[in-house]
């Protein structure tokens, strides 16, 4: 072996080791980048890229025997499907023996036995129930999620392409990670925050009837107490908003809820949560208004769930409140854009907007950004998480605009009444 070639496995070595220590997907472009240079020492030495070869190589190098201790599956196969090696994990992964695929042409068949049906739709993830693209369009290396029924499982793939050389064609090299457990983790944090959100609510609900009326009751008793107990309801009521946050939250992760949608008047409906927040607008010194809409919008009607919808702007609508600056403004508008077959309601502030590196964060949950917590102590950036979540259950998008110290437009859109979903 030329010290070059010697140079490069060491190399690819380090790279995989390097990659056991950093997150997946980005541990897989070093495994990938290692494999790569371990195949391109397999032609530089002289030798084609047979099955034997590259299983061998696999199996005895220092480097083969790296990969072949990794958690993760690593399946190298030709442009036609043959596959040309494969890693102990991927046998452990889909309970098969390696002697029975490598050298073999897989085919999409779906009529499998378990564990090799699994390995199927890993290879031809078209065939999965579902499979989600991570990586940008064409760029390689193609990271996809994909998630199977039978059994509930979840994978996260990575898949490089190697280009050979002379009449060796091209061929490919995937890695699998079994995310099955992370999921499960996922599933049952979010049921002990559903329980424990269902047990907070109760109490907190008494809790501030309860101080509702003291409050009522200790007008003209003591400023003090009366104080002391308008604080108190106020602290109550935040607690309960963030237990009703977390449960709508926890419904969202498990895709559980379900949407009563009604056909409803769009310009009507918006008046009315403009309303509704008036007080709270009123109670910080803000100016809030309507932009008046032509009258042959009036009609324009949607299909909706009232309530999420309604909970939806109110929430873009009391931010744009809770994050304005002394006597502000916040204006609400509404457009119909008849050749999209859709609404924008839009809620334009002259508040603290949100900086700039912070803006792709916004929408994610628990996402605050570092000016908010100036302004209100008390959010769980939760809102626009669930704003988004159920604009886009009515088929919707949500979106922003935002300049610091300048304030904010978020908009939401919505299908109308009889349209298809709008593509995001
Ligand atoms: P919360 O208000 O409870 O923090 P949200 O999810 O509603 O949670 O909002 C997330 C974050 O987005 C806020 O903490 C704030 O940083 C930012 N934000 C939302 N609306 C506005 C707005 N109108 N102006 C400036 N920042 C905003």
């Amino acid at each position: 072996m030329k010290p070059l070639s010697i140079a490069l496995v060491v190399l690819s070595g380090i790279l995989i080791a390097a990659s056991l220590a950093i997150p997946f997907p980005l541990a897989v472009i070093p495994s990938v980048a290692g494999l790569g240079i371990l195949v391109f020492f397999i032609f530089k030495t002289g030798k084609s890229l047979q099955m034997k070869s590259a299983e061998l190589a696999v199996k005895t190098s220092g480097f083969g025997a790296l990969v072949e201790s990794l958690n993760d599956g690593v399946v190298i196969y030709g442009s036609d499907f043959t596959v040309l090696a494969m890693n102990a994990a991927v046998e452990k992964m889909f309970s098969m023996k390696r002697s029975d695929w490598v050298g073999k042409k897989v085919e999409p068949k779906t009529s499998l036995p378990e564990g090799q049906k699994l390995f199927i739709q890993i290879l031809f993830p078209s065939l999965a129930p579902s499979a989600t693209q991570i990586s940008e369009g064409d760029a390689w290396p193609k990271v996809v999620e994909i998630t199977t029924e039978n059994p509930p499982k979840k994978f996260m793939t990575s898949l490089a392409r190697v280009l050979g050389e002379g009449d060796v064609g091209e061929y490919f090299i995937k890695i699998i990670k079994d995310k099955t457990e992370e999921k499960e983790m996922q599933e049952s944090k979010s049921e002990f925050v559903d329980i424990a959100a269902h047990q907070l609510r109760t109490p907190l609900t008494s809790l501030s009837w309860s101080l509702e009326s003291i409050v009522k009751e200790s007008s003209g008793v003591s400023e003090s107490i009366s104080k002391t107990a308008e604080e108190a309801l106020r602290v109550s009521n935040r607690a309960l908003k963030i237990v009703n946050d977390l449960l709508e939250v926890s419904k969202i992760g498990g895709g559980g809820e379900s949407y009563s949608m009604e056909r409803t008047a769009l310009a009507p409906f918006v008046r009315q949560i403009v309303g509704a927040a008036d007080s709270f607008a009123k109670e910080r010194g803000i100016s809030l208004f309507f932009q008046p809409i032509p009258p042959e919008w009036e009609g324009v009607e949607a299909m909706m769930d009232v309530e999420r919808l309604g909970a939806a702007l109110g929430n873009l609508i009391d931010n744009a409140i809770k994050y304005n600056t002394k006597n502000g403004e916040v204006s609400v508008s509404f457009e119909v854009f008849p050749e999209k077959n859709s609404a924008k309601i839009t809620v334009k502030d002259t508040g603290i907007g949100v900086p700039e590196k912070e803006v792709p964060k916004i929408f994610e949950k628990f996402s605050r950004a570092s000016n908010a917590s100036v302004i209100d102590t008390t959010g769980s950036g939760l809102g626009l998480y669930i704003v988004r979540n159920i604009v886009e259950r009515h088929g919707g998008r949500v979106g922003f605009e935002s300049k610091e110290g300048r304030g904010s437009s978020f908009w939401l859109s919505i299908p109308l009444a009889g349209a298809a979903p709008e593509t995001v």
